[in-house]
């Protein structure tokens, strides 16, 4: 899609302007300048020298004589009532003249005088009020005369966004897919007397392709696309926002059938409360918004397109039916769609013959669109940095683990003693996984520390796609989180810091069993807390009474040392292997699952492993053990 830019003031006008005052300012400077070179003497050495025939050339005028001597030199003496002067300088042989005052035309100097100063004085307002609505700082669009509208406009062009180029998102697409085919055949639609919604939310997490799917729309159905940002309706000056709507509005509308598209509607479309104050820009706004979209009807083929990733947070009235009444979510890709957008994007990089999407994708579960382009681009970047032409398999792992984990941190120097900890702590997450049931197969295991903090991590997937888990596949996550912190116990009889990651998980995970997933004895199917931010990071808030906090503290302490005891105690049956296992891996630094499972099976450690994959089955999420 091309960016059509609003007219602008051809720049020559600019130019001319200044052309012109450069010109007026030279005019007025340069007799100034002349005049630096020239003696100032009294009319008596003027008659002397005339006298004296040392006079070269005269220039009389109005209040001043100019005149040269013999040698060229230059002077200047004021005008005397001196009828004899003519005589005297044709005598003395000099050359002389009397300025011809030129007349300037009335019209040159009333235009000198009262037209440029004028232009000059309306170019520079124009510069400065056009700077100021730039920046958003201007009054309203009243006072200037001109409209505040930023939206930007696209025009459909060959090269346009299609679905194609939007991976995965199958559901998304399918949904919006009858809007395009309203926008190709309105009839099909009026004819029945169906009307289009007229507003359509994409809700998602962030980076999952919302703004790809809505120009997507506009490439398929071939018809302009407006995009603005929620933010940029609010304002400083309170009116604007509401103004801005309005243009937005009648641009669409002259420019209909066509896509208009709002970004982060949730910056203008919150709910509305009563009692605060100083929301009036939003609240205008978003009445104004309101008021534009009950005020077109349904079928003149403008069709709004907005996207947000807190849709708890927005106005009621702006979700009822009539308004953004339609609402596609837009989810996290699941394994094939992960692939398919590492496909479309690695087009634009040139890639080695043994790069496989699917195990790039196997493990970059819960990456978003946005993180899997980049995981492409950090891979290619990666190839340049050794020096390659083509992107391997190996870049992009590793650039998996670079979105994931942060870069590796090359020179942390760590001492022995604290490698030997790390290794003995991701040994622990890895074999209290292994040796539970239920539990994601370890894909690999290092501890080489990455620019996140973490010093090493232990990279669990999952074998097949899981929308469901068991009371006791939670429980043994817990146990996994707990498993660092319990060889670290029972190697060395002591605890670090370096749990701090694990802690923090396995309390989050426990408190939900208990609040919100029913899993205690005591509160049976009664929600504790509820979930106030689902697509940006989870975050709950607690439903209860003091009192029943307290309880609910209690019983997530109670379940957490409860899978803490049970690791415990498995790396106390399998110490030899823990230590084999630590040995290994402080060694090699990074170890396949392949090996740990080798090794673990009692199989010598210096004996090649097959690395044959440990899950090859499709898989939905993973865990990873930082720290
Ligand atoms: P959102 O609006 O949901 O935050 P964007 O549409 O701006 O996300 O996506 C950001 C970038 O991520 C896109 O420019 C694109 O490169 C990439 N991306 C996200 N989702 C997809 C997808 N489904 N297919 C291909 N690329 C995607
Ligand atoms: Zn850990």
């Amino acid at each position: 899609m091309q960016e059509m830019k609003p007219p602008k003031k051809p720049m020559a006008f600019y130019y001319i302007v200044v052309l012109a005052v450069i010109l007026l300012f030279n005019e007025m400077a340069r007799p100034y300048f002349d005049q630096q070179q020239i003696e100032q003497v009294d009319y008596g050495t003027f008659m002397t020298m005339t006298d004296d025939q040392n006079i070269q050339k005269v220039e009389i005028q109005d209040n001043k004589i100019l005149f040269t001597d013999k040698d060229g030199k230059k002077y200047k003496t004021g005008v005397m009532d001196d009828p004899e002067l003519a005589d005297r300088l044709h005598q003395s042989g000099a050359q002389f003249s009397q300025d011809i005052k030129e007349e300037t035309s009335p019209i040159v100097s009333f235009f000198l005088a009262w037209i440029l100063p004028l232009i000059i004085f309306f170019a520079i307002g124009q510069y400065f009020s056009k700077k100021l609505m730039e920046k958003g700082v201007g009054g309203n669009s009243m006072m200037f005369g001109m409209g505040g509208n930023q939206a930007k406009i696209y025009v459909p062009s060959s090269e346009g966004i299609h679905f194609k180029d939007v991976a995965g998102e199958d559901e998304a697409k399918e949904n919006l897919a009858e809007i395009v085919d309203y926008l190709h055949n309105p009839q099909k639609y009026t004819g029945i007397g169906a009307q289009m919604p007229k507003g359509v939310l994409l809700v998602g997490p962030p980076g999952t392709g919302k703004t790809m799917l809505a120009k997507a729309v506009a490439g398929e159905a071939d018809v302009p696309f407006f995009s603005i940002a929620g933010s940029e309706f609010v304002e400083m000056f309170v009116g604007m926002g509401a103004s801005k709507v309005r243009d937005l509005f009648k641009q669409a509308k002259e420019k209909a059938p066509c896509i208009v598209f709002i970004d982060e509607i949730d910056a203008i479309g919150q709910k509305r409360n009563g009692a605060s104050m100083g929301n009036d820009e939003r609240e205008q706004t978003l009445n104004q918004l309101l008021t534009e979209m009950d005020g077109f009807e349904g079928n003149t083929g403008v069709i709004i397109l907005a996207a947000t990733n807190r849709p708890e947070s927005l106005d009621p009235a702006l979700l009822r039916p009539g308004r953004f009444d339609r609402r596609v979510p837009v989810e996290l890709p699941d394994l094939k769609g992960r692939e398919e957008i590492l496909a479309v994007h690695a087009k634009k990089v040139k890639l080695a013959d043994d790069v496989d999407f699917h195990t790039v994708a196997r493990m970059a579960a819960g990456a978003s669109g946005a993180e899997l382009a980049n995981i492409i681009n950090e891979g290619a970047l990666r190839a340049v940095r050794s020096g390659r032409s083509l992107v391997t398999e190996a870049d992009l792992e590793e650039s998996v683990e670079v979105v994931i984990a942060g870069y590796q941190k090359k020179n942390a120097i760590l001492s022995d003693q604290e490698k030997h900890t790390v290794a003995y702590h991701e040994i622990g997450h890895a074999l209290v996984a292994a040796l539970q049931s239920h539990s994601a197969p370890v894909q690999k295991i290092t501890i080489i520390p990455r620019t996140s903090g973490a010093l090493g991590y232990t990279m669990q997937v999952e074998q097949k796609d899981k929308y469901i888990l068991s009371k006791e596949e939670l429980e043994n996550k817990i146990a996994t989180f707990t498993g660092g912190r319990a060889a670290e116990e029972v190697k060395f009889g002591q605890v670090s810091t370096g749990a701090a990651n694990d802690i923090e998980q396995a309390t989050k995970l426990a408190r939900a069993m208990i609040t919100r997933y029913g899993m205690s004895d005591d509160f049976d199917m009664v929600a504790m807390e509820t979930i106030t931010n689902k697509y940006l990071g989870g975050d709950a808030s607690l439903a209860c009474s003091a009192a029943t906090q307290e309880r609910i503290d209690k019983q997530v302490v109670e379940l957490v040392r409860k899978q803490h005891e049970k690791a415990k105690q498995l790396l106390e049956e399998n110490k030899d292997k823990l230590d084999k296992l630590a040995a290994y891996l402080y060694e090699k630094e990074t170890i396949t699952g392949a090996e740990f499972m080798h090794i673990l099976k009692g199989g010598d450690p210096d004996e090649q492993v097959e690395l044959a994959d440990t899950a090859e089955t499709d898989e939905k999420s993973q865990t990873l053990n930082l720290e």
